[in-house]
């Protein structure tokens, strides 16, 4: 246990849905802090007003809220932290770890090409580094921090170990326009530093941003972080994510019918592992998530894996899990809610449900027999499947199931016997019994459907389909 209470953070900006990246990130740094009993926060990273509608940050909030991740307290506004980040600025400016730089970008324009036309470095070096301030004009100006020339940064690491960057690579990146917005390499540290953020668990791609971050905290004095930059996910071919691999964001697998459960588990295992574990629930994900467990090497997506890890989620959960499930699945997916009447149908015929089925929609395919009401619509199979001959069969096997206890025993006997009495293969008899119960010439078993429906309506379907 470390000393200070672990606090982590997501800080997605939005872009109108919720990354399965995005999603990844998340639940480690969910499960990092609440296995530790610390914190997890969400901060919305709105400072581009362009992209971010309410709409856009509603999508953030309905991914996190699917998947089950709860963060403490309100979520935080970048943009609104505006006021701060420009304190910040001032103060780095008053401890001369930044300066008041009043080049145009006319005069940034020209540095740049002339670089270019002498082939060297295109880094903006501005004369206002190391200007008097008895010389600054009465203009406007964008404050830089003053990064080191000389020697080397070295990011810390925990999944990368030292990354060391050269620091005249570095330049005195803004950390305030000149029209008074803070840049978001600046709005991120001060919000972190003042959110108590004591681990960033996030995308590889933020690597050499951290480079640049620790100027800010260097200027400020602050406390880094534990950084942990987390290989990115891949696609099933090896490739960058991207819109060719299909749907990527979260709600678009919510809306394919797999559980949260499930995907929490399979984000878990992309980029991170516990021995050779696959199949696991929060508790077990909360013991034993920790940073030492995060590859190197990119995730890659595997939908086979995430359709068999459904599938035990499914068959592990208990009857009001799936109950909410199909709710969030329908919510998802844009459908009308479950009716109460569905709901306790739903359930009558849950044990024959949930053992086979690998998303909530095939569960209510399976399902769609006990959903159903009479005249039961058939497809073209199942009417085939009743003519004269069904029609004989089906009404000599009522008069045997008249009187018959409703158990499984009694009706698997009943079942046989009468097949083998009449000399016909017991696919010959379940067919139309298939198609008088479900409508379809594939469902759940005859005696799966047989207890759910009961005597009654059983026997009401079968006097239907021998009319
Ligand atoms: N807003 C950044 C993003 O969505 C994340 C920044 C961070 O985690 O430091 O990629």
């Amino acid at each position: 246990m470390p000393d200070t209470p672990v606090v982590t953070r997501i800080a997605p900006s939005p872009t109108g849905y919720m990354h399965i990246g995005t999603a990844r990130t998340a639940l480690f740094n969910w499960l990092y802090a609440r296995g530790r009993g610390g914190k997890f926060l969400l901060r919305i990273e709105d400072t581009d007003r362009a992209r971010s509608t309410p709409e856009a940050t509603q999508a953030i909030l309905d991914g996190m809220a699917w998947l089950g991740l709860d963060y403490d307290g309100a979520a935080v506004s970048q943009f609104e932290r505006r006021d701060r980040h420009a304190e910040v600025a001032y103060a780095m400016l008053a401890a001369g770890a930044a300066y008041k730089c009043f080049a145009t970008q006319v005069e940034i324009e020209a540095f740049r090409e002339k670089a270019r036309a002498e082939g060297g470095s295109t880094l903006y070096r501005s004369p206002w580094r190391d200007a008097d301030p008895a010389t600054h004009p009465d203009a406007p100006f964008a404050i830089r921090v003053k990064a080191p020339r000389e020697g080397e940064t070295v990011i810390r690491d925990v999944v990368q170990g030292d990354v060391t960057i050269r620091n005249s690579e570095l330049d005195d990146m803004i950390v305030l326009r000149s029209d008074g917005t803070p840049t978001y390499m600046l709005a991120v540290v001060v919000d972190d530093h003042d959110m108590g953020v004591t681990h960033v668990i996030r995308g590889d791609d933020h690597l050499n941003n951290a480079a640049r971050q620790m100027l800010v905290y260097a200027a400020m004095g602050w406390p880094l972080p534990v950084w942990a930059h987390i290989p990115l996910i891949h696609g099933e071919d090896g490739k960058k994510l991207s819109k060719r691999h299909g749907a990527l964001g979260i709600m678009d697998w919510a809306a394919q019918g797999y559980p949260a459960s499930a995907m929490r588990n399979y984000l878990a295992r992309l980029g991170w592992s516990h021995g050779d574990d696959e199949f696991f629930g929060d508790a077990e994900a909360l013991d034993w998530f920790d940073i030492t467990g995060i590859k190197k090497a990119p995730a890659r997506l595997d939908p086979k894996k995430l359709e068999k890890l459904s599938g035990q989620h499914i068959a592990a959960m208990d009857d009001a899990a799936i109950l909410a499930g199909i709710d969030g699945y329908f919510a998802a997916a844009g459908k009308p809610a479950t009716t109460e009447q569905d709901r306790a149908r739903l359930i009558s015929a849950m044990p024959c449900l949930k053992d086979r089925a690998k998303t909530f929609p095939e569960l209510l395919e399976k399902a769609r027999f006990v959903l159903i009401d009479r005249p039961i619509g058939r497809d073209e199979k199942a009417k085939a499947a009743l003519n004269s001959v069904s029609n004989g069969i089906l009404s000599e096997l009522t008069s045997h199931l008249q009187n018959a206890t409703w158990s499984r025993n009694v009706l698997e006997g009943i079942l046989t016997e009468f097949a083998d009495t009449q000399g016909m293969k017991f696919g010959t008899l379940a067919a139309p019994l298939r198609a008088a119960l479900a409508g379809r010439t594939t469902s759940p078993s005859v005696y799966d459907m047989m207890l759910v429906l009961g005597r009654e309506e059983t026997l009401s379907r079968i006097g239907e389909a021998t009319v």
